[in-house]
């Protein structure tokens, strides 16, 4: 069974991917992490991820960069998403994505464009989504924990300003599959999500 699980930035989607994985036993790959690898290595070779030969050298990382912590911080957020606007850089990952995704016995996939072009034929699709609002403001409790000195406003506006340039980009924009379901968290706990979660899978697929 294939589950795509697509969404923008701090939906919950991860987490709601992980916990899939989890319940249907399924390896998970969060494809959001082949784009932040990219955007680390071309943040530390000194590159400008909007140029485009700066952007694909980046798309060449070793594997161990994937565990790297520095791949879950904001300018690495903030570097894939002007990477990934590159079609060569998108073209470079998509094999990678693709045989994940169609290994035997299948997986799970959480990212911008997995039911749209990575798996279009994934045996269920969500679309999980919340408002800007209550996606900075989980942002913003999270970071608070490291950093008293959290801004609710710049992470509100970066989350704005990632969301358009996901959804506007030319390539493979973040944008709903036309079979997808939607999922939307603003008002759900984690748990009350996942549940959701496990129950629109099911209703697709007939899988517990
Ligand atoms: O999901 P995450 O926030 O880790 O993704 C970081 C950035 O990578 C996104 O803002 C998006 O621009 C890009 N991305 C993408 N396609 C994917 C996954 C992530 O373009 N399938």
């Amino acid at each position: 069974m294939m589950i795509a699980v697509d969404g923008p930035a701090a939906s919950g989607k991860g987490t709601i991917a992980r916990a899939l994985a989890a319940h249907y036993r399924l390896p998970w790959l969060d494809t959001g992490l082949l784009y932040r690898a990219v955007g680390v290595s071309v943040l530390r070779a000194g590159g400008n991820p909007d140029n485009p030969v700066d952007a694909v050298a980046g798309c060449d990382f070793p594997d161990q960069l994937l565990d790297d912590p520095e791949l879950r911080s904001e300018a690495a957020g903030t570097y894939a998403s002007r990477v990934s606007v590159h079609p060569v850089v998108r073209a470079a990952l998509i094999e990678r994505q693709k045989a994940f995704a169609n290994q035997p016995g299948g997986a799970v996939l959480d990212g911008r464009d997995i039911g749209t072009v990575i798996a279009p034929d994934a045996d269920a699709k969500l679309f999980v989504t919340a408002s800007a609002e209550a996606r900075a403001e989980r942002r913003y409790k999270d970071e608070l924990k490291t950093d008293p000195e959290a801004d609710f406003a710049a992470i509100l506006a970066d989350i704005e300003d990632r969301d358009r340039r996901d959804s506007e980009r030319a390539s493979a924009p973040l944008k709903r599959a036309d079979d997808a379901d939607l999922l939307d968290t603003t008002n759900l706990t984690i748990s009350a999500a996942v549940q959701r979660a496990i129950a629109l899978v099911e209703a697709r697929t007939g899988k517990r």
